[in-house]
């Protein structure tokens, strides 16, 4: 093995474990848990490592960095998310690579979405981003809609030809209520999937914990984690 890959495959190992650990602590199965490894500011080489160590889902959130990565990997069993706040005007070229945008927070994303994904014959997964520390109706500082605002975004995704409607995700907020508080900002974001679901039983998808916080989203019942710098090293610059 590469320097490389006999870190990267150390670091996945140690990522493994304390997934395992979180999941056996709460009682819940291994399988009800995937890990999708944040591969943003890390080269295609790395992509391709992870993929030949097993890895199935990445996620990267820059457009201009993710679409020469993902077309250097198109010959990868990869399913491409998308999570970083998302300009109307990358729309049609995050369409060609994502399987899954994460980062729904406003409806003229939706509508564009929409067009692009009909337009190339796509259907993409959506999660409606949740900005726990945002207002009423605003927007979170590093994206997301207001809880109030999840259910008309929901459902003007379901609506939406070349969309799916898969779920929620959110970021643990750095200010507000739940700053510092991470589990309780996950179990929120839970019961705010347990309503979500009581019209859309199919969006079953709970994104959420990182590097630092992966054991309360698994305790608070993510069915998704987003690891990046524990997999892959910490990032040179902010990304
Ligand atoms: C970068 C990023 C992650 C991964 O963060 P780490 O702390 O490196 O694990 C997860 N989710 C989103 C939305 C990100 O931008």
């Amino acid at each position: 093995m590469t320097d490389r890959k006999t870190e990267l495959a150390g670091n996945l190992a140690n990522v493994e474990e304390r997934i395992a650990a979180a999941c056996a602590a709460a009682g819940r199965g291994r399988a009800e848990v995937t890990l999708i490894v944040v591969t943003k500011t890390y080269p295609a080489s790395d992509v391709r490592i992870l993929s030949e160590l097993g890895v199935r889902h990445v996620a990267e959130n820059r457009d201009q960095d993710a679409a020469p990565k993902a077309a250097a990997c198109a010959d990868l069993p990869l399913t491409w998310h998308f999570v970083g706040q998302l300009q109307t005007n990358k729309v049609r070229s995050v369409v060609g690579y994502a399987d899954v945008v994460q980062s729904i927070d406003r409806a003229r994303l939706v509508t564009a979405l929409s067009k692009e994904a009909v337009r190339a014959e796509r259907e993409v997964g959506c999660l409606v981003q949740v900005a726990l520390d945002a207002d009423a109706s605003g927007r979170g500082e590093r994206g997301g809609v207001a809880p109030g605002g999840i259910e008309e975004l929901a459902d003007l995704v379901a609506g939406s030809p070349g969309l799916r409607l898969d779920g929620l995700m959110t970021v643990a907020p750095l200010t507000g209520e739940y700053a510092g508080r991470e589990q309780a900002a996950f179990e929120r974001l839970m019961d705010l999937s347990t309503d979500l679901r009581r019209a859309h039983p199919a969006a079953t998808m709970v994104s959420a914990g990182m590097s630092a916080d992966l054991e309360q989203a698994v305790a608070a019942g993510a069915t998704h984690v987003r690891v990046g710098t524990a997999v892959l090293g910490v990032r040179p610059r902010l990304g």
